[in-house]
């Protein structure tokens, strides 16, 4: 069988792209590495349908996060999956960082956002009754989900269409011939007119597997959650934020209500020595050596080691996570806080040491590369896959 487009990893990136590009005409496969899909980022973040406050105007980031919320909040009401527009609150915990907070208000509204709203200290107990603040943020347009339900919607909605999906097909090699290229898994070759790499952790060995050069290397994060005990879960109503470091792409430790109930604290962001490795001790000797032998990261770590050490101190002591919680909720204890998972973040670092902000996709003959999609890419997954899918249809001449 010649397949028209193989797109690799069934994360909510491939399968958005697939969605997008399956139709009775095309042979469209997903080649999953996994068991089953959403095994990796998509299975373990926070959730949030982010509203595209955060992103530089005219990024890709900021185009395709507020195409793909609407496209999300569609998607979840058309197809019955549970999500909540519940509103989040970003909030000042001091003056230092009111301009940061007029930065995003103003990113807000350049990217068209128009539920937003400038709070006083005295109002935030009126969303959040347990934080404090100088000033905050209140918007709207934010909500919750879970990305594994949407992703394995998106699983049957491809099959219907006549795609196929494969999982426990990890593509180990790609062998390119004049109009095809064979993709060579555990489950046997694959052979496909064009590719679309969504790997996630694993995007930029893909590239490389395929013969480009993805110039940049994918550093993994860890983020550890913690969750609110039961008893306590009153603290927080909705989503709770801190204002971030412009510096650092990371959004500060936070709470999140989950749409499945409960209410998670966190991500920290700690380097991960291992890419899908989601204890604190996981260790891959090959992902290691991959990070050490990499000039980018000792750049970037010369230029974020501070950040980094604070990370690593949340990391191993709950005193200290709890206490960076408690800017934001001085009333919550150590003993409302018990650990809950962790998820790895695949951020791509240039070899200048430069942390890739945006989205990265490059393409290339008869190929499309998924290089950067961190977050939100789950909330722009819809509009990033419609993006890649017109893409293909323009360069891989797709019946
Ligand atoms: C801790 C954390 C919190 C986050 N919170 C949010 C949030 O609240 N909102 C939001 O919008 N975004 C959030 N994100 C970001 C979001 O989860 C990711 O941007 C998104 O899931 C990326 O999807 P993906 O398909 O690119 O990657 P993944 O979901 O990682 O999928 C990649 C897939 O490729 C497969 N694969 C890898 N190698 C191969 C191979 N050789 N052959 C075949 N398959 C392969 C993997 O098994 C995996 O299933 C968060 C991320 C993390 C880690």
């Amino acid at each position: 069988m010649l397949w028209d487009v193989g797109i690799i990893g069934g994360g909510i990136v491939g399968m958005a792209t697939a969605h997008a590009l399956a139709n009775p005409r095309r042979k469209v496969i997903v080649l999953e590495a996994e068991g089953r899909l959403a095994a990796h980022q998509t299975g373990h973040n926070s959730g949030v349908i982010h509203s595209g406050l955060y992103y530089r105007p005219g990024t890709l980031k900021a185009r395709n996060c507020v195409e793909g919320r609407d496209a999300m909040y569609a998607f979840c009401r058309d197809h019955d999956i549970p999500h909540e527009r519940c509103g989040k609150l970003i909030v000042a915990t001091n003056e230092a960082e009111l301009p940061a907070l007029g930065e995003l208000e103003r990113r807000g509204r350049a990217n068209g956002l128009v539920g937003m709203r400038r709070l006083v200290g005295e109002e935030i107990p009126e969303h959040e009754p347990y934080a404090r603040g100088v000033a905050a943020l209140h918007v709207t347009e934010t909500g919750i989900v879970d990305y594994t339900r949407v992703n394995e919607t998106l699983g049957r909605l491809v099959r219907e269409a006549g795609g196929t999906v494969e999982t426990n097909a990890r593509v180990g090699a790609v062998k390119r011939a004049t109009s095809s290229m064979v993709l060579e898994t555990a489950r046997g070759p694959f052979e496909c007119r064009a590719l679309v790499n969504c790997g996630g952790l694993q995007s930029d060995r893909i590239a490389r597997l395929c013969g480009v050069d993805p110039k940049l290397r994918i550093v993994p994060f860890r983020g550890d959650y913690y969750e609110l005990v039961p008893e306590r879960r009153s603290l927080v109503r909705n989503l709770l934020y801190p204002v971030p470091d412009p510096e650092f792409p990371f959004l500060g430790v936070h709470f999140t209500r989950m749409i499945g109930g409960g209410v998670e604290a966190g991500p920290n962001a700690v380097l991960a020595l291992r890419r899908e490795g989601y204890g604190r001790w996981s260790f891959s000797p090959r992902d290691a050596a991959a990070v050490a032998s990499y000039g980018g990261f000792w750049r970037m770590a010369r230029r974020h080691w501070r950040a980094g050490m604070g990370e690593v101190f949340r990391s191993l002591s709950t005193r200290a996570f709890v206490e960076a919680l408690r800017r934001l909720v001085p009333e919550l204890q150590i003993a409302d806080v018990r650990r809950a998972g962790a998820g790895v973040r695949a951020q791509a670092l240039e070899p200048s040491g430069l942390l890739v902000d945006d989205f990265r996709i490059v393409e290339a003959e008869r190929m499309i590369h998924v290089l950067n999609a961190p977050s939100p890419a789950a909330t722009a997954s819809l509009s990033i896959g419609r993006t890649i899918a017109e893409a293909a249809t323009r360069r891989f001449d797709l019946p």
